[in-house]
């Protein structure tokens, strides 16, 4: 299938572009660079056949749209180009709605134009909230607690107007968990621009000297240990529900959220220690005060996936922490080594 890409120079972007290629698909990406280096085309390409269409621009920017649809002829739409701070999307909300939100009403309408009607969304386990029970299905209630999480639930409920009108139209809603990890071949991963928001971004940078130590925000949860619990899920497996998707969405229509995580949670003080194994380091950490918007634990239920995409994750812990340190190690500036 020709699939153009949103985003696809990012973190979990440039995972799937290489699955894609391993299944025979033809990409084409579209990235504005606002939060990724050229250099992981360069390296995704040595990665692979190298055979990628890319395009610098806006997601906004009907007239790129309008000449990546005229020329590419994209089958399918994996749409990933987007704001993800919680912390900025409550300071530049207008910003965050405009990317998120009217960036991908404009994808919509550029896919219209010429007939394109299947995307996959990336949506988060952030449209949940704090959860009412655990494992968190997909019937559980959506009430995000930030402004980024609510442009994600925005996304979803234009998605399922959109799908409902066009009778042949198809929306995979990926609700990630917390992607982690690197690719096995050390070459591309995760790489802030900034200082790391994330857990396991900023224990990697802890582990290879580029900060003190690492601020664990909580440790009176109601949970084992005190701290909270998520489902970690490594970005390869991500990467692999994708590709199921998108056979998804060539087989049924409509518009369908889908849970992707491995319907186990792990504690902080879990990943801090599954890290410090992982690079035979210990990672210094110091308890601080609950972050705000934070909740105490989720972790998914991922039967839909496993059921109705034939999709389910099959990396561990170890993978996950072994991965990232294995990148970061050998990429201790990320894109700039
Ligand atoms: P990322 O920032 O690495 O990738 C997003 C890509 O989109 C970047 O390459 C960026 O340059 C590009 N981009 C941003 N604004 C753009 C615009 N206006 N026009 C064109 N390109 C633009 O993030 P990621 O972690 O790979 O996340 C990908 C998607 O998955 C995002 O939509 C994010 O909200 C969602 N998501 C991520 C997580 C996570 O923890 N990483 C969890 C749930 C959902
Ligand atoms: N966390 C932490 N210190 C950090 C970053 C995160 O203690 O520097 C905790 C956070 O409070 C949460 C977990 O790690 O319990 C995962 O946070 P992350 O931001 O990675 O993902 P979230 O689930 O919040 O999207």
């Amino acid at each position: 299938m020709r699939v153009l890409v949103t985003g696809g120079a990012g973190y979990i972007g440039s995972h799937t572009i290489l699955e894609l290629m391993a299944q025979g698909h033809d990409v084409c990406v579209l990235d504005n660079y606002s939060n990724a280096s050229p250099e992981v085309l360069t390296r995704v390409r040595a990665l692979s056949n190298g055979t990628i269409a890319d395009f610098k621009g806006d997601i906004r920017d009907a007239k790129t749209l309008d000449d990546i649809m005229a020329t590419f002829r994209p089958e399918a739409v994996i749409h990933f180009a987007g704001l993800k701070a919680v912390g900025e999307s409550q300071e530049k909300p207008l910003h965050y709605y405009d990317v998120n939100v009217s960036g991908t009403l404009t994808l919509l309408h550029a896919m219209g134009r010429v007939g394109c009607r299947r995307i996959v969304f990336s949506s988060s386990a952030t449209v949940y909230g704090e959860p009412d029970y655990l494992p968190c299905d997909e019937a559980h209630p959506t009430r995000p607690m930030s402004v980024y999480g609510r442009s994600k639930l925005m996304v979803e409920d234009i998605l399922k107007d959109w799908a409902a009108a066009h009778p042949a139209a198809s929306a995979v809603i990926l609700r990630y968990f917390n992607p982690v990890g690197a690719h096995a071949s050390t070459r591309i991963g995760e790489d802030p621009q900034d200082i790391p928001n994330n857990l396991m971004p900023y224990i990697a940078q802890v582990a290879v000297g580029k900060r003190d130590k690492l601020t664990i925000f909580g440790d009176d949860y109601d949970t084992a240990d005190g701290t909270g619990l998520r489902d970690y899920i490594h970005v390869v497996d991500l990467a692999r529900a994708h590709v199921a998707a998108l056979d998804y969405a060539a087989r049924k229509a409509g518009a369908r959220p889908f849970n992707i995580g491995t319907g186990q949670s792990y504690s902080v003080k879990d990943m801090v220690a599954a890290f410090s194994r992982a690079c035979g380091k210990d990672i210094p950490t110091v308890i601080a005060g609950r972050r705000s918007g934070d909740i105490a634990a989720i972790h998914a239920d991922a039967t839909r996936a496993k059921d109705e995409l034939g999709w389910t994750a099959s990396h561990t812990l170890d993978d996950m922490t072994a991965s990232t340190w294995a990148w970061q190690s050998a990429n201790p500036n990320g894109y700039d080594d």
